[in-house]
């Protein structure tokens, strides 16, 4: 593998560029652009449509959100610049001095999943899939299954799920949109999935955010073995 490989590198790689390499192999993410500092936040987003998303990266930011280095709904380039300050401040008194900033466009709502691959000591890769985001840790509701797998197996996953009605539609919701799902599921952890390039590490996306058109991997991390 080439050394600009993401998940050749020694130390977890910025989700920026895990995401990239999630675009890369066919998983939608959103559009997003970095900047080195705080100042450069506002033409970083000049490119892109509210509203936006705003995080810090860098060593010490692994659960963002506990840090106070994710901003939401952000109405455009100047009030996400201004987000920056204010958001480089908060981690500079926690003693945490981000690398820069992924400025991205904000997805639509829906239900949010955890998509993942961990090593587990017998059975090796094993995709997970569960329903994510806030309700990860609240409600360990998980499906896994060895890699590769294989469509069905996705399905399966999905709808052995006790949180599969949310992804059915309730309360006047519209369905998830499985089929795109399942797509993302295979090209995580199907035959010639990402999980085959993951050697000894961890992959985690939290959430992804299934809406009644889609499936967008919100979150992106990797963990090097
Ligand atoms: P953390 O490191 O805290 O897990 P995330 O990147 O997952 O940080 O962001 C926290 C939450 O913000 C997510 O669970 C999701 O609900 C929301 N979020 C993050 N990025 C986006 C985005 N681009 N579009 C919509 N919602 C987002
Ligand atoms: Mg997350």
């Amino acid at each position: 593998m080439s050394g600009s490989d993401p998940l050749a590198t020694a130390g977890p790689p910025p989700e920026h560029e895990v995401k990239a390499l999630l675009r890369e192999a066919g998983v939608a993410v959103p559009r997003g652009a970095t900047a080195a500092s705080a100042e450069g936040v506002a033409a970083a987003a000049g490119g892109l449509t509210p509203p936006l998303v705003l995080k810090a990266f860098g060593p010490g930011l692994v659960h963002k959100s506990d840090s106070g280095a994710v901003r939401l709904a952000l109405a455009g380039p100047a009030e996400a610049a201004g987000a920056a300050a204010e958001m480089l401040g908060g981690l500079l008194a926690q003693g945490i001095t981000p690398d820069g900033f992924l400025v991205e466009e904000q997805a639509d709502p829906g239900v949010e999943l955890i998509v993942g691959v961990v090593r587990d000591p017998g059975f090796g890769p094993v995709l997970l899939a569960g329903l994510g985001g806030v309700w990860t840790e609240a409600l360990r509701d998980t499906a896994v299954r060895v890699c590769p797998v294989s469509e069905a197996d996705a399905r399966r996953m999905l709808a052995s799920l006790r949180g599969s009605r949310l992804l059915r539609g309730y309360r006047g919701r519209p369905a998830a949109d499985m089929d795109a799902l399942v797509k993302l599921l295979l090209t995580i952890g199907g035959a010639g999935g990402l999980w085959e390039r993951l050697e000894l590490g961890e992959f985690e996306l939290n959430p992804v955010i299934a809406t009644g058109r889609g499936a967008v991997a919100v979150d992106a991390r990797y963990i090097p073995g």
